[in-house]
């Protein structure tokens, strides 16, 4: 790694586990290094975390993160110890609480990756962890790295964070990837968010009442075509199955709001179509080879993002 490579100056929050860990001065610090870990290329040379091991413990399933994750730390010359099924695969299975585990990974590794399916978990685990924890994941709470590769997308998309019309679309309420994004789009001035979702899967009153404070401007919107004519970014999400109590319910809200051909007509030229992945079928396959088909560049940018968040974290303790 060249010596211009400098680790943000901005107070570090030891974890990582909500939006609110991050103010507007290390969310720019983290973009920028992420984006000097993008041009670095993937290896950089000075192996920087060499010597230091990240532990990723995954209670729910993950292709993405945990990949993208551990191949960051690994390109930066860590070391990765990882359960993917922690749930079954580790101590869980004979009862060990979520506290303990964490005391004990915290022993063995200089960093944590969590992802757990009960909101709040990632708090829980932090405030007993002995190093840096990242939360990869609660539930249908938060996914804050998650938020941090959708922002450096948009800004290498669209080339600025501020005065963008947003559209987000699909499971608002249980999906921790759009709630994560919202807060953060608010801290730039003049965006627009427009809400598309049914009833059942609105965002979440929490997440209303901490935008409403930024002042950033909310629209709700049934109609998901009328709402991409005025989008810069479309933001499509899953409707995820498995936090509904019942198929049925489930079944009664799956194929509102598709992306497809018709709905790609409707979007302006320079707008971008973002997800965070896995996609079913709320994205038509054929939209995959229009150039305004952000999601997989998206996906990709996730492993400098998390070289940086890694980066962050490992140097600033
Ligand atoms: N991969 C994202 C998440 O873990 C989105 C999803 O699962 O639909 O939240």
């Amino acid at each position: 790694m060249s010596d211009s490579l400098v680790a943000p100056t901005a107070a570090p929050a030891r974890h990582l586990v909500s939006p609110s860990d991050l103010d507007l001065p290390l969310v720019e610090s983290l973009l920028a290094l992420a984006s000097d870990m993008e041009r670095q290329g993937q290896s950089p040379a000075q192996a920087p975390l060499r010597g230091r091991i990240m532990a990723s413990v995954f209670y729910e399933p993950s292709t993405r993160t945990r990949f993208s994750f551990e191949a960051a730390m690994l390109r930066l010359g860590g070391q990765v110890i990882s359960v993917e099924s922690a749930a079954t695969g580790s101590s869980a299975a004979k009862g060990e609480s979520l506290e303990d585990a964490v005391r004990i990974i915290g022993g063995y590794a200089d960093l944590i990756v969590l992802r757990h399916p009960e909101i709040g978990a990632a708090e829980r685990a932090a405030r007993v962890s002995p190093v840096p924890l990242v939360n990869a994941g609660d539930g249908a709470g938060h996914h804050p790295t998650q938020a941090l590769l959708d922002l450096y997308t948009i800004k290498k998309e669209c080339g600025r964070l501020d005065h963008l019309r947003i559209v987000m679309s699909g499971d608002l309420k249980f999906g921790r990837t759009a709630r994560s994004l919202a807060l953060l789009l608010a801290r730039y001035p003049g965006n627009q968010l427009t809400l598309v979702s049914p009833d059942e899967l609105r965002l979440g009153e929490d997440v209303r009442h901490q935008l409403h404070r930024t002042g950033v401007s909310i629209r709700d919107e049934r109609d998901l075509s009328a709402a991409a004519a005025g989008a810069d970014v479309l933001y499509q999400t899953r409707i995820q199955r498995e936090r509904f109590a019942s198929v049925t319910e489930y079944d009664q809200v799956r194929s509102v709001s598709r992306v497809d051909a018709a709905l790609m007509r409707r979007l302006p030229e320079h707008a971008i179509v973002m997800h965070p992945l896995p996609r079913l079928d709320e994205i038509d396959e054929s939209v995959d080879s229009d150039p305004r088909a952000a999601y997989f560049r998206q996906a990709r940018n996730g492993l400098f993002v998390r070289m940086a968040v890694l980066y962050w974290l490992a140097m600033g303790t």
